[in-house]
């Protein structure tokens, strides 16, 4: 089945994040496990964790289906070494959290060359700094998701991804997440069934659909290929409906978590139930 969720907040404690979820009727969920703009967090509680696990269950939340998202303020290919190194310490620390709760995946955004080196030595200070929380972790994949191209971040190009993920030592614990509007802002066509199917084939020839590990599903205010992450609501953007009628149906998109970052909230149930009578219409 298709598990359609939400980025849910976790005011009050992590443990919320579920319920919230339950609350609109989502089968997948995400969520920061801490506060996502500040570097240092004190650690999860055990009766938070404890919390988090059993609303997890009640609400038939697998741990495929979460997809836990790092802090803002990491990143992995940053030139300066003492700001490299905290980035470093920070996502092993995110990944620890995530084992913490139980969870399998952490989702992060590649990293940015800000101008300081160029693209290809990034992306291998981006998979070095993968393989290193990889080795000081058990099992959580680190899952790359594709970016706008904002100013100098790397990640919006295919190619980039696959850059990363051939430099990564254990492969099966690397995964990517699929930003709709990313993929728009980026160049990647989803307006009809036809450019949408064009884009994943490209993603599969270039990368491999056994890579993907979760979708971020977001329509985009601005136009194709504008490079800026604004994202809209589904169905009120430039990408419009049918690229996400061609997800729904697709039974490449099965069993992982497909995650609304839509900007109104309190929409998310009705958009939820959008997304689902797309399955059969
Ligand atoms: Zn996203
Ligand atoms: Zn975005």
């Amino acid at each position: 089945m298709k598990r359609v969720g939400a980025h849910v907040s976790i005011a009050g404690g992590v443990e919320n994040a579920p319920l919230n979820a339950t609350a609109i009727g989502a089968k997948a969920f995400a969520l920061f496990t801490r506060n996502q703009r500040q570097w240092h967090s004190p650690p999860l509680q055990k009766t938070s964790v404890d919390a988090f696990r059993r609303h997890c269950e009640a609400g038939g939340f697998d741990a495929r289906h979460i997809l836990p998202h790092d802090s803002y303020l990491i990143n992995l290919g940053n030139p300066d070494p003492d700001k490299l190194e905290r980035s470093r310490n920070a996502f092993i620390e995110e990944m620890e959290r995530a084992e913490t709760l139980g969870l399998l995946l952490l989702n992060f955004h590649p990293g940015s060359h800000l101008n300081a080196v160029g693209e290809e030595e990034c992306l291998g200070l981006i998979a070095d700094s993968v393989n290193l929380a990889l080795k000081a972790t058990d099992r959580v994949t680190a899952v790359i998701e594709n970016t706008a191209g904002q100013g100098t971040n790397l990640g919006s190009r295919f190619e980039h991804l696959r850059s990363i993920i051939d430099r990564i030592e254990d492969r099966s614990r690397i995964g990517v997440c699929l930003d709709t509007c990313h993929l728009f802002a980026a160049g990647y066509d989803l307006q009809t069934a036809e450019a949408a199917a064009k884009t994943f084939e490209d993603f599969d020839r270039t990368v491999g659909m056994q890579y993907l590990k979760g979708m971020h599903l977001n329509d985009a205010l601005r136009p194709l290929g504008s490079r800026l992450d604004r994202h809209a609501c589904i169905g009120k953007g430039m990408i419009g409906l049918e690229g996400f009628r061609y997800i729904m149906q697709s039974p490449l998109f099965e069993e992982i978590p497909l995650i609304l970052e839509t900007p109104d909230s309190e929409g998310w149930q009705e958009e939820i139930k959008l997304l689902y009578s797309l399955e059969e219409s």
